[in-house]
């Protein structure tokens, strides 16, 4: 098992650094279907130019590399305590390259461990099997799309769709709601995994394994085919569409799996998965480790198409201003930008995401922010003689800091938050009453942006963890679309209430 380490490390790496070749075909037909010249378009073809550029640097796709997860089928008498510790060490070490986020957090204290380990974390499942190799697949599923998985106990009454009872046109209601319920924030469009039956952990668990199912395979029931093929047809009517910002193409794989239940239970689970659906696989050797193949067709089997778009469907009927503009921003800056712009950002930007917000609520700020712009980011850096460096840099979902954001705009006269998925009404009013714009950044793309990042000029609360950090950061061309602007108007607003109509046109029993 010599090899064993080095293997898990080239698995880690190639699932944060490559999307496989299922994955990419499913993104280049999305990006047939949108319109040329519309939000959703530039949002795919943004996601298309980060999964290149991540390849062909060999880093992260998306800065949120998620919570490892491990599911391993090995022969009977392979020693699962020699795998974990060797497991370990290549997690360790992927962390150290910047393969890997530091993402274990210490869930009572705060403190992030640095290196990936922790209680619970990395997840790892064995299963024995009677064949001779050892199978190791992993996903890293950041929080983002977590953050929107969600379970059903049926019978339910749901919005816009009404009773779900305990069948498969109740199961049916519960899918095509955990696709609407998703809008933006888990970074659309995705794919899902759905548990049908056993028990709350059970279930979730099944639901997660279904995410690892090839995109194009066909399931082996014909009931759960026939509702994969009805969600793939209708979820797309929700027009939700890359990045929640209405569009052609909403959701980009559905896979279904079913288990018994107690009598008393019904649940359904949903686990949503970004667009950055980084999962791979291998078998090993079992004497030396070594692999001897990969599970999914790997990535550099499917060029992303050119990012030109598809222009033979309607007319683009979205008029787009672009605005470049120099941080610190003026009032007068902000209150000219409408929902559509797009703002091309140049000068000192500052991340700020959970910590942070929570913090500055109750104490000052460690720089003047007045006119500042704060970027819902959790990078992942590496130190470079004494130098940080940017590995990896896109926006995280900025709804956790509704409570906060507001509040901390007008206290310290920040002009522009940046961040992914949009945020509610208490953000929306002080936009309006203190003079401030929401930009939404393609959701994953982290490269992209951390392109536009010309140099790290400090970093304060280091205690926080490298992802909650404060860093100081110049930009130049920093592209995000304004979403919600001082004006009242939301985008995400727009969004939802249009999908929630056209969700009810599905109320009506199919199967
Ligand atoms: S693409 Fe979005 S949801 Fe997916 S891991 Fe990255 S930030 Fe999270």
């Amino acid at each position: 098992m010599q090899q064993f380490q080095e293997s898990v490390y080239d698995l880690i790496v190639q699932t944060s650094t490559v999307l496989p070749a299922d994955v990419r075909r499913a993104i280049n037909r999305a990006k047939e279907k949108e319109n040329a010249g519309t939000r959703a378009a530039l949002a795919v073809s943004t996601i298309s130019d980060n999964i290149t550029m991540a390849e062909e640097q060999l880093s992260p796709i998306c800065q949120d590399t998620g919570m490892p997860t491990f599911i391993i089928h090995c022969p009977a008498g392979a020693n699962q305590l020699e795998m974990t510790r060797q497991i370990q060490a290549a997690i360790v070490q992927a962390t150290k390259d910047g393969k890997l986020r530091p993402n274990a957090v210490d869930s009572i204290t705060g403190t992030n461990s640095g290196d990936n380990l922790g209680e619970g974390t990395p997840v790892i499942h064995y299963e024995q099997w009677e064949r001779e190799e050892i199978e190791i697949k992993l996903i890293l599923k950041g929080g983002g799309c977590e953050n929107k998985n969600i379970q059903y106990s049926l019978p339910a009454e749901l919005e816009g769709l009404g009773k779900a009872g305990r069948d498969l046109d109740g199961i049916r209601k519960c899918i095509l709601h955990a696709v609407y319920q998703a809008q933006g924030q888990g970074c659309g469009a995705g794919f899902i995994g759905v548990g049908i039956g056993g028990d709350r952990t059970t279930g979730y668990e099944l639901a997660k394994k279904q995410l690892f199912r090839k995109v194009d395979d066909v399931n082996p029931h014909p009931d759960l085919q026939k509702l994969e093929d009805y969600v793939m047809e209708t979820a797309d009517q929700l027009g939700i569409g890359t990045m929640g910002f209405g569009g052609e193409s909403t959701l980009l794989g559905c896979k279904i799996g079913a288990m018994h239940r107690l009598p008393a239970s019904f649940f359904v689970s949903v686990a949503y998965n970004c667009w950055a659906y980084r999962r791979q696989g291998v078998t090993l050797d079992a004497k030396t480790g070594a692999i001897q193949e990969w599970l999914y067709e790997q990535g550099t089997a499917q060029k992303m198409t050119d990012p030109e778009m598809n222009d033979v469907h309607e007319p683009d009927t979205e008029q787009r201003r672009e605005f470049k503009l120099q941080t610190p921003l003026s009032e007068e800056d902000v209150r000219q930008l409408k929902v559509g712009d797009v703002v091309l950002l140049s000068g000192p930007m500052y991340t700020g995401r959970d910590a942070l917000h929570k913090y500055l609520v109750d104490h000052d700020a460690p720089v003047d922010l007045n006119g500042s712009v704060i970027y819902h980011c959790g990078p992942v850096m590496m130190q470079e003689d004494d130098k940080w460096i940017v590995k990896a840099a896109g926006p995280t979902t900025s709804i956790r800091e509704e409570p906060y954001q507001g509040e901390i705009m007008k206290k310290f006269g920040i002009r522009a938050v940046i961040g992914k998925g949009g945020m509610g009404p208490k953000t929306l009013a002080a936009l309006q009453e203190h003079g401030g714009v929401y930009l939404n950044a393609i959701g994953g793309a982290a490269q992209y942006y951390a392109k536009t990042i010309q140099g790290v000029h400090g970093v304060d609360f280091m205690e926080f963890g490298i992802p909650e950090a404060m860093w100081h950061l110049e930009v130049e061309g920093f592209a995000a679309i304004v979403t919600m602007d001082a004006h009242g108007n939301s985008l995400h607003a727009e969004v939802e209430k249009d999908s929630l109509a056209r969700l009810a046109k599905f109320k009506d029993p199919v199967f």
